[in-house]
């Protein structure tokens, strides 16, 4: 009976505790979903990001050089992001995104909660950065929304797919600084259906690059009464 019970033990250890095998960014064996060494690689959790654009900082300060001059965002209230876009961690973005695997997202979870929860207020809501319908037409899926669906899930935080995105926008990086904020220019809208917005919202996206997609976004919500927009997204870059 006693060794029954103990491989019966074993078994459901198997089946609920064993954590992934193999890091998702370089392959090696690893307890957790990313490697530590692809953690330090990529993740640089000892450094500082900007406040306002979300991009890694080589040094302690809160304003990258760029919104420090002004020409970063100025209606979100802080920004962060878990990793630096290159390399394996931005082909894994990429991946989730081009190729159709959003369960990659579900897990990365357990890096990806904890980080949230230890840079950003708490919130009232969970908000994507929307895709354009023919976009998402094309792609299926926005991986904004699953990653906002996934955290709002987690940490039991309602969630809401409030924002429309009019115009079907021209990759923001293709473009120069100026031509980016007139391609956004009346780009996103609350949904109609939508009147009461709470006072605290964490806006999630993939990727950041300068910030203009998210500061439009965050435009809107405050315009229509939100007071704090903090965002998170997947990756950005970081000041040399
Ligand atoms: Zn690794
Ligand atoms: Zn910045």
């Amino acid at each position: 009976m006693v060794d029954l019970f103990s491989k019966l033990k074993e078994n459901a250890a198997l089946l609920w505790y064993e954590k992934t095998a193999y890091c998702l960014l370089c392959g090696n064996v690893s307890a957790e979903p990313v490697c530590l060494i692809c953690q330090q690689t990529y993740f640089f959790p000892d450094l500082p990001r900007c406040d306002s654009c979300g991009k890694i900082l080589a040094e302690t300060k809160t304003r990258c050089r760029n919104c420090e001059t002004g020409k970063g965002p100025k209606r979100l209230d802080k920004v962060t992001c878990l990793g630096h876009y290159k390399g394996a961690w931005k082909e894994l973005v990429q991946q989730i995104k081009y190729k159709g695997q959003p369960y990659l997202l579900a897990s990365l979870a357990e890096m990806i909660i904890p980080w949230v929860i230890r840079s950003l207020p708490p919130p009232d809501l969970v908000i994507p950065v929307p895709m354009h319908r023919d976009r998402l037409a094309q792609r299926g899926f926005n991986q904004a929304e699953v990653l906002a669906s996934i955290i709002s899930r987690q940490l039991v935080i309602p969630y809401q797919n409030l924002l429309d995105r009019m115009k079907d926008t021209i990759p923001q990086t293709t473009l120069g600084r100026r031509q980016r904020l007139r391609n956004l220019r009346d780009a996103f809208s609350v949904k109609p259906d939508y009147s009461d917005l709470r006072e605290i919202v964490w806006l999630i996206d993939d990727v950041v690059t300068t910030g203009s997609t998210l500061e439009e976004c965050a435009g809107v919500l405050k315009k229509n009464g939100v007071k704090k927009v903090y965002a998170f997204c997947l990756g950005a870059g970081k000041e040399e």
